[in-house]
């Protein structure tokens, strides 16, 4: 893949919000899993309770929460931010633990027997949920984020058994944090990890996303990324084009 494409997928879901970010966001399906809607359909709710039901299997103590947070179907908090065993600790304190997707919460579980293999046994997080919008090469973009919908969490440090902590900003080039990056891409269970690697305006963080299959024809909940990105340069043209035409 021509490294401008990634770069520019990637930086689709994750850069750090701008002011411009915090405008209300049109709904579009384009960077959306795929059958996503909203409000969200019968598939997307049953999807949703399987989910619970695993994170119930798994022994993740959670709740469920009733009030409608943004566009997130199946929101819920994990008090104790333990996700087997991973300890998960927000780097911004607040009084309430995030709110993620019931899907973020199960992929972190399942995601943690890798990381504690690797010594790891707590993650320094950055955001969660936040309703945005994406962003295209360093452009914010009329198109949702997955922190929009509570699908991606941004690490900032990771920290080890034995104490140690390793920052994504100071330590990218420590072994251990390549192991980590290795190993995530690897798992086939995210939908995308964007790191300093393949993405300069990530220097501080790894973001991940999580699937969220709606559809059994598109189990991976993943399009073809020249596919996307082609859209999503589509879309932007009509957007512009509708703007000149507005003013
Ligand atoms: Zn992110």
């Amino acid at each position: 893949m021509m490294r401008w494409m990634l770069l520019a997928v990637m930086g689709l879901c994750c850069a750090p919000a701008a002011h411009a970010d915090r405008a209300p966001v049109p709904v579009s399906t384009i960077n959306m899993p795929p059958g996503w809607a909203w409000p969200p359909t019968a598939a997307m709710r049953d999807r949703g309770r399987r989910c619970l039901a695993a994170l119930d299997r798994a022994g993740v103590q959670h709740e469920l929460l009733t009030r409608s947070i943004g566009r997130v179907t199946t929101p819920v908090v994990v008090p104790e931010m333990r996700f087997g065993g991973l300890l998960v600790r927000p780097v911004y304190r607040r009084a309430r633990p995030p709110v993620m997707d019931c899907h973020m919460a199960l992929t972190l579980v399942q995601h943690a027997p890798l990381l504690v293999e690797l010594g790891v046994r707590e993650l320094v997080t950055g955001g969660f949920y936040r309703n945005r919008r994406a962003r295209l090469r360093g452009q914010s973009v009329a198109l949702l984020s997955r922190h929009a919908l509570g699908l991606a969490v941004d690490i900032r440090a990771f920290v080890f058994s034995d104490g140690r902590a390793l920052s994504v900003k100071r330590d990218y080039r420590h072994p251990l944090l390549g192991r980590i990056e290795h190993v995530l891409a690897g798992s086939g269970g995210l939908r995308a990890l964007v790191t300093p690697k393949n993405d300069r305006n990530h220097r501080n963080h790894f973001h991940i996303s999580a699937k969220m299959t709606l559809d059994d024809a598109h189990p991976d909940d993943m399009v073809d990324i020249a596919e996307l990105f082609r859209r999503v340069q589509q879309h932007a043209r009509r957007a512009r084009r509708r703007g000149r035409l507005a003013q």
